[in-house]
């Protein structure tokens, strides 16, 4: 049996787990596996017993990378990784700063089903436990040592893994800001209201695609049982508790949501909330389609035209770079792999 792995446990928890060793002693081990050592023997500030029995334990990594990929023409990586049951595929994304951003996957597939995505065509297999999510993180820093921000656009719904995603960043977040960290979700009321409650405090993205309800109903299910007054009521009490600007993203379709009703609609949702709209030009995914056509691109005039209207209504728009595409790593592009 797979011993239990100490990568996604926190300094508390090592406390707890190696009692009633002195707790100077979790310190130590938790700096040593952030900084990304392979093997107990090599952390040569513990006594030689306790590297033994550590090593009888416990693992420090429970997950393996099978394949890394790199895009040439922007420099993201995209990582093909091996976890129980299946592979799962987090990215290193890099902007035009320079900065570089790492992609976490909290779940292997999805189920929430959005046209567009090629993780939501594969089906939901599982929940990504902490340590599975928090190495997702060392694989890529092991490549890549400055990592300015991670976000949770990867594969899965994070707010439907809330446990392991909050036990990946008890981890995570001993290094990094919380306010490096962004959650982007499809909308998901009652995990927007519980990471308002309880933390972290995260930047908060959601993907809205559309604000026609009939329209985003069929883009994304989810918004059958999560409707949009429910979410805009469910972002207004976030911006209340957290005081946060929220991420509106948009993947843009062309033909599909980028018209003046879109925009008016997009506009009204917006009303009342302190938010940007990210625009992110649909990434091709083969064998996708929407009422019986296959999904495609927007064209430059459809995107600065919709990109108009939203800024003509006064809202604030980033349109987002195609980072990762070359590789099959950017956003909706994930899961290229068969799960087994
Ligand atoms: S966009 Fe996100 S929530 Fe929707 S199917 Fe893809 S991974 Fe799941």
């Amino acid at each position: 049996m797979l011993k239990p792995s100490l990568s996604g446990v926190p300094v508390s928890g090592l406390e707890d787990i190696l009692s009633p060793l002195p707790r100077y002693r979790a310190k130590q081990i938790f700096d040593w596996i952030n900084a990304g050592v392979s093997s107990f023997e090599l952390m040569n500030n513990l006594p030689f017993s306790l590297r033994r029995e550590l090593d009888e334990r416990f693992c420090l990594r429970k997950t393996s990378v099978l394949n890394s990929v790199k895009d040439d023409a922007g420099g993201a990586v995209k990582l093909q990784i091996s976890v129980e049951g299946g592979i799962i595929e987090a990215v290193a994304l890099v902007d035009a700063a320079g900065r570089l951003t790492a992609c976490l996957s909290t779940q292997l597939g999805c189920a929430m089903g959005c046209v567009f995505c090629k993780t939501g065509s594969l089906g939901f297999t599982r929940n990504l436990d902490g340590a599975e999510i928090t190495e997702q993180f060392y694989h890529i820093r092991g490549l890549h040592p400055d990592i300015s921000n991670i976000v949770f656009m990867g594969m899965g719904e994070p707010l439907l893994n809330l446990a392991g995603l909050r036990q990946a960043l008890s981890v995570l977040c001993e290094t990094m800001s919380t306010r490096r960290v962004t959650v982007s979700t499809c909308g998901l009321t009652d995990g927007i209201v519980s990471l308002a409650d309880s933390g972290p405090a995260v930047r908060l993205a959601v993907s809205l695609t559309t604000a026609r309800e009939t329209l985003r109903r069929r883009l994304m299910p989810v918004s059958a049982a999560h409707p949009l007054d429910r979410l805009k009521e469910s972002l207004l009490y976030y911006q209340k508790r957290q005081g946060r600007r929220v991420t509106l993203e948009a993947v843009l379709l062309g033909g599909v949501n980028t018209s003046e009703a879109d925009a008016a609609a997009m506009t009204g949702f917006a009303r009342g909330l302190d938010v940007v709209v990210n625009l992110i030009p649909w990434n091709p995914v083969e064998n996708l389609s929407f009422d019986g056509m296959p999904l495609k691109e927007p064209s430059r005039a459809e995107l600065s035209s919709f990109r108009a209207a939203l800024e003509a209504r006064g809202l604030k728009t980033v349109l987002r770079r195609k980072k990762g595409r070359g590789i099959s790593g950017a956003c909706g592009q994930l899961g290229v792999c068969k799960l087994y």
